[in-house]
Formats: structure tokens, C-alpha cells, sequence
């Protein structure tokens, strides 16, 4: 039977001083719902996509995302659990833990909203530009955050959301192609089971 695909958006990074308000992150959660559901279009395991903000630890299902929305990477949860040098992404990191293998995905707000800079203003788009950052980290989940890698989401050919980001940022106007979608549909349907995700960084 055809389940859901819930996705927990994890907010930890407060409204940014006004600049990205329970508004802003309703309209990421919109945009997110509609890319995940053209991408389930092709995977048969899901009906329907539901992108959730108030989720605690128990509510995240076998086969469920997990996105830590972080101020910056100074609270980087993959920085935290990592067992050797890392080098995190600039707008946003996804690793494996090697204690309990469950992959974190987390995004740097101040960096993508206000170009890392707390007094800046927000950056034109700001919703879609985080969407297309928890997409990024998001696909990297399914796709290579784990072995056996699906897709190497830096190596993907004419992706917009599938590419090297670092030095080449994604901006508020991009928006996921066909490229992308396929890259997601194929991981979403060869982790049959999910890929274990790292919750206890959310609310008890
Ligand atoms: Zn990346």
C-alpha cells in the first residue's frame, strides 16, 4: 500500500530577527511539498507527501526525511557527531554519524537568508533559496549520504539542485528539474526500507 512521504522540518535557527518568520518557512514547507511530489510521481512506495514543522522525535516513520534548519554552522550537528575531520558545505552538511548510522541533513540559515552576515537583509526569494537547500542536503540523503552510494549528487550532469554547490550557490529563482527529480525518485526507490535518519536532535 502506497504510504506517505513526511518530511520533518526541524526550525532550531529562531526567525533570524524577523527575517524569516512562520510565514517564510510555510512557503518553503509549500514549495518542498509540490517538488516531492512531482518526484513521487514515479515512485510507486508513495501516494502523498505531507512536509511537517511541529514533529517531534517519535513521529518519524521508517522511510520519513529528517532537515535541521541551524542558524549557522557553528551548531552543526555533523560537525558534533563526526568522528574525523569534515569539512561542512557552506549553506549546508549531509553525513552519516558512525555511532548510530543515521544520517543528519542540516542547513545553514543566516548563510542562505542573509549571506552569513546577521545584519544583512534578506536575500531576494528567501523561501525558494532554502527549499532549494534542504532539497540539495535532502537528495544527498537518499542518494550518497550512505553506502551503497545511488547517485553522486556533485556529479550529476545538467542538474540544477544535483550539483556542486560550494562556489557555485544556488540562488532563489532555481528550482528543481527533471534531472533532479529523477536522481530523487531513483534513491527514493532503491532505499526500500529508508534510510535511518538522525532524530534526536529534534523536540522530545
Ligand atoms: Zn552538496
Amino acid at each position: 500500500m502506497a504510504e506517505t512521504l513526511t518530511i520533518h522540518l526541524v526550525n532550531k535557527a529562531g526567525d533570524l530577527r524577523g527575517r524569516f518568520e512562520a510565514s517564510h518557512l510555510a512557503t518553503t514547507a509549500a514549495l518542498l511539498k509540490g517538488w516531492f511530489e512531482t518526484v513521487i510521481l514515479s515512485v510507486p512506495a508513495f501516494s502523498a507527501v505531507a512536509v511537517r514543522t511541529d514533529t517531534k522525535q517519535g513521529d518519524v516513520k521508517a522511510r520519513d526525511l529528517v532537515c535541521y534548519l541551524l542558524t549557522s554552522a557553528e551548531d552543526s550537528i555533523v560537525a558534533k557527531r563526526a568522528t574525523e575531520d569534515i569539512t561542512l558545505g557552506v549553506s549546508g552538511s549531509t553525513m552519516m554519524g558512525a555511532a548510530d548510522k543515521a544520517v543528519v541533513s542540516e542547513v545553514y540559515m543566516r548563510q542562505i537568508v542573509q549571506k552569513g552576515d546577521p545584519r544583512a537583509n534578506a536575500t531576494t526569494n528567501r523561501e525558494q533559496l532554502v527549499a532549494g537547500c534542504i532539497l540539495h542536503e535532502l537528495i544527498h540523503n537518499i542518494s550518497d549520504a550512505t553506502t551503497p552510494v545511488v547517485t553522486d549528487v556533485h556529479k550529476v550532469k545538467d542538474g540544477v539542485i544535483c550539483r556542486e554547490l560550494d562556489g557555485n550557490p544556488l540562488t532563489g529563482t532555481e528550482a528543481p528539474n527533471e534531472v533532479d527529480n529523477k536522481v530523487a525518485a531513483t534513491a527514493l526507490t532503491r532505499r526500500a526500507t529508508g534510510v535511518k535518519q538522525h532524530a534526536s536532535a529534534m523536540p522530545a
